[in-house]
């Protein structure tokens, strides 16, 4: 208790210090991974530069164990090969100060010891993971225990979150989120570059050109390999007061044929069956990161019964309707693009937000599209051309 109180007053004094965060949080080197098998336990070894306690927990349906560490400089391979109970892994920033390591499981799998073991025999330091494969009810058991033991990485104070405030410019605030981060890679394209690599490119290009008119005042979701939740992306489009939110995607297919961008508006039915399938898929970056969804508050929910908000509603379909427009003219777009879902990111009550599938990386001259220099300062272009069309109507409505 004593200990968990001192934590918090280090966190409230970090957040005072504007941030720097450094009380618990100190960095780490990850330089080698290896899985071993003995019986029914598996060992997780991670090379690391210096003893790092790891706060350690298990989330079910997926199975999968979530290792949080302090802020890593990942130097590790990612090809290789998990075996025994575990079937894959991620890793990436989860959120300033924590690094996160979530191990996909074959199987059931509980903690049966983790410990660290110091520079010995030509090894350096390492955090040893030995996974005991177990019954469904065990594991379940399991995931309430280690919600409860585990110890707290404190988080550094975010400083892409801002208090809530109208832009001083008075320039109109334009929020672009660009996909997935950290440990939720999104889809690996043909071109074998991820989803969240590519939209981010995308991202700043449209920054960049928004920025270049001196007309915006452009803030990003994360501008770095980091992760949110779903609903923090509308949050902080909310926090900075934006006046337009726009999340950015990449889309794939098992057909290899199909190119082109579509422009997403929130709708509690999808506008048709490819449109669901994607909405699913895209709420479901909060599972792939390892976030526990229960302790997700039923927000959103009640916005979506406050579907009140119809005026923001309209905003969002006139502004998709303009940039799908002006997409149309330099971008490869799908045939009808203009399109709804139940997207989890486009849930602000009080921010008009559409959602950009820029293309698919799953075709292969579409992925290259994406993924160049000319392909993005087109996408950004158009996105530009639509924002000031839209403001221009907005204007002209006297808003
Ligand atoms: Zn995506």
């Amino acid at each position: 208790m004593v200990l968990r109180s001192l934590q918090l007053l280090f966190l409230s004094l970090s957040i005072l210090l504007g941030g720097s965060g450094a009380l618990f949080a100190k960095d780490i080197d990850i330089s080698g991974i290896r899985f071993g098998q003995n019986g029914n336990v598996t060992r997780f070894v991670l090379d690391v530069s210096e003893k790092a306690e790891p706060s350690i927990f298990l989330l079910a349906d997926p199975y999968r164990v979530v290792i949080d560490l302090p802020e890593a400089d990942w130097r590790a391979s990612d090809s290789v090969k998990a075996s025994g109970a575990v079937d894959g892994f991620r890793h990436g920033l989860f959120s300033p100060g924590i690094y996160r390591i979530v191990l996909d499981l074959k199987d059931p799998a509980v903690i049966k010891s983790s410990f660290h073991l110091p520079p010995r025999g030509g090894y350096g330091h390492r955090l040893v993971l030995d996974l005991e494969t177990t019954s469904r009810d065990r594991f379940l058991v399991a995931v309430k225990d280690s919600k409860k033991a585990r110890p707290v990485i404190v988080a550094k104070a975010t400083p892409e979150v801002v208090s809530p405030r109208r832009s001083v410019t008075g320039k109109r605030v334009i929020v672009i989120d660009p996909g997935h981060g950290g440990p939720d890679p999104g889809n690996l394209g043909v071109i074998g570059v991820h989803e969240k690599v590519i939209v981010l490119a995308i991202a700043r290009a449209v920054r960049d050109e928004l920025v270049s008119t001196g007309r915006y005042d452009v803030r990003m979701t994360r501008d770095r390999d980091i992760f949110w939740p779903v609903r923090e992306r509308f949050r902080i489009a909310r926090r900075h007061g934006a006046d337009l939110f726009i999340s950015i995607h990449a889309d794939s297919i098992n057909r290899p044929d199909v190119k082109g961008g579509s422009v997403y508006n929130l709708s509690e039915t999808a506008s048709d069956k490819e449109a669901a399938r994607l909405a699913a898929r895209e709420n479901k970056s909060d599972v792939i990161a390892g976030v526990n969804l229960e302790q997700a508050d039923d927000e959103v929910s009640s916005i979506l019964i406050d579907l009140a908000q119809r005026e923001t509603m309209n905003f969002s379909a006139q502004f998709a309707a303009i940039l799908v427009s002006e997409l149309e003219r330099d971008v490869p777009m799908l045939r009808r693009a203009h399109r709804f879902a139940n997207l989890g990111m486009l849930k602000a009550p009080d921010v008009p937000s559409v959602l950009l599938e820029a293309g698919y990386l799953t075709n292969k001259q579409n992925a290259r599209f994406l993924n160049s220099r000319d392909g993005q300062r087109r996408i950004a272009k158009a996105v530009r051309r639509a924002i000031d069309r839209y403001f221009e109507q907005m204007v002209a409505l006297g808003r």
